[in-house]
């Protein structure tokens, strides 16, 4: 029987240890295995050992795909994506507005492989289907994106490209598998940087794909030869914390739902951006598409937006996100630092623009933390 979300967390793939009648995964640290009278050769770099499974089960099963693969980082899952299913002189299609180290990817990598692309600026399918030549073989999107929380209709797209042949890939990092499936509206790859909320702790990195049996094989092949596989001990920390995935993304979107409305009546902030709010311009869409909106949310602050950050008591700044604990980050400093003004101008990311990663922590404090520094602003 096919269970819920917050039962899939905490039991899919877990392995009882029958040698001591315990009920979770042991860590099997061997890298060097049986080859007779064995189903299947494991080895790590195969990706098929004990804890590798575990938690690639898990994944599989919480974005309701057939096969997952874990990595040893995001971008190890990403560009081994890009490089088992791409080859010379074929194309590709990308959103533009996506994460700073997929974008360096593309615009380092693909050329010398003999791969050509476009970097689509709109979020409408149409723009995206229009650049769609007779060797595209790729399009790939973020949604929702970073800073901004633009949204990309998942199901219009997936469609529109399936009809063109076009194989379909997303970067679910931002949504998590609980707030957001995308092979259920028809997309064929998900992909995540584990390293966010699938860690969630903010002490590990790893990246996940999750797709059909038919084309994780193609993935696999090419993924034992680049190598991007997570050993044991971290696969068995990753088990530990998506035993917790539901409650702690139910967690953020409840506390980000309420730091967001907080901010959008509060006179010191300019703009807020979250996909749970019906001034998003695309509210209707997230309601359609999203279960949950999420933890992630932007706004501009009025003053100095470095003087802000600096009196927040409890929330510290920092780069990456979706951790237990709350942080906060400047995309003028960090994640857009290298796009220029006129870059960010036109991608509408204001010097006063903050990004809130939404932790587990009473609401009330968030809210209380934030109050009184945008009043001494
Ligand atoms: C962090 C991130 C990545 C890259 O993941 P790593 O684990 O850092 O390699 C990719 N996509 C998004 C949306 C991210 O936030």
């Amino acid at each position: 029987m096919k269970h819920n979300k917050s039962t899939q967390c905490v039991h899919v793939g877990t392995i009882y240890d029958e040698k001591t009648r315990g009920t979770i995964t042991p860590i099997y640290t061997s890298s060097a295995f049986d080859y007779l009278n064995v189903e299947y050769h494991a080895y790590p770099r195969y990706f098929n050992t004990p804890n590798q499974k575990v938690v690639s089960e898990k994944i599989a099963a919480l974005e309701n795909g057939e096969e997952g693969m874990i990595f040893s980082s995001g971008m190890a899952a990403i560009t081994t994506v890009f490089f088992s299913l791409l080859k010379k002189d074929d194309h590709a299609v990308f959103q533009s507005d996506l994460y700073g180290g997929t974008h360096h990817a593309i615009a380092n990598e693909m050329e010398r492989y003999g791969i050509s692309y476009d970097f689509v600026d709109s979020l409408e399918t149409e723009d995206f289907i229009s650049v769609i030549k007779d060797n595209t073989k790729l399009l790939y999107i973020e949604t929702p994106s970073n800073p901004l929380m633009k949204l990309i209709d998942i199901e219009a797209i997936a469609k529109a490209a399936k009809a063109k042949g076009v194989i379909t890939v997303i970067d679910n990092t931002f949504a998590s598998p609980i707030n957001q499936n995308p092979i259920d509206l028809g997309i064929d790859i998900v992909v995540h940087s584990g390293t966010k909320y699938l860690g969630g702790h903010s002490d590990l990195c790893c990246g996940a794909v999750v797709s059909s049996t038919e084309i994780m094989k193609q993935v696999w092949g090419s993924a034992i030869h680049f190598g991007g596989s997570l050993n044991a001990q971290i696969c068995s920390l990753l088990e530990r914390s998506l035993k917790t995935l539901a409650l702690r993304v139910n967690q953020q979107n409840a506390n980000a739902q309420a730091i967001a409305s907080f901010l959008t009546k509060h006179e010191k902030v300019d703009a807020v951006y979250y996909p749970g709010l019906t001034s998003h311009p695309q509210y209707e869409l997230a309601k359609k598409q999203m279960h949950g909106f999420g933890g992630m949310l932007s706004f501009e602050v009025q003053g100095d937006p470095d003087a802000f950050v600096q009196k927040l008591q409890l929330i510290p700044s920092a780069m990456s996100l979706g951790g237990v604990e709350s942080t906060i980050t400047s995309p003028k400093q960090t994640s857009h630092s290298k796009v220029s003004p006129e870059g960010r101008a036109k991608a509408g990311i204001k010097d006063n623009l903050l990004r809130l990663s939404v932790g587990i922590e009473d609401a009330n404090d968030l809210i209380a933390d934030l109050d009184q520094a945008l009043n001494s602003q």
